[in-house]
């Protein structure tokens, strides 16, 4: 599975023997939410279906691991994770005292 972080992000998904298809979705997790759902359903017992397996594996750890990743401080110049407030711990007590 090849993803790329943009605007819209697309995954591609060697599900169909002729290539590959390319979701294109506004949020990764539309993939997540929605397309797995659907594929897990509709998609019967074949050589492509084991081909999907590993795609939504692939997926899910991406999900689970990077996608999911905490957002950081707001403030430039800082890249130490939120805590509240869309800032960091320091930035936070800075702000908002003790
Ligand atoms: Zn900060």
């Amino acid at each position: 599975m090849a993803c790329r972080r943009s605007a819209v992000r697309t995954c591609s998904a060697p599900l169909f023997g002729v290539g590959e298809i390319t979701f294109s979705v506004s949020a990764l997790a539309d993939l997540v939410e929605v397309v797995v759902p659907f594929m897990d359903e509709h998609l019967p017992p074949s050589h492509k279906r084991e081909q999907y397996l590993v795609w939504r594996e692939e997926l899910l750890a991406y999900w689970e691991t990077k996608a999911k990743r905490r957002r950081v401080c707001t403030v430039d110049g800082c890249d130490h994770p939120q805590r509240a407030k869309q800032v960091c711990r320091r930035h936070y007590y800075e702000a908002y005292g003790q």
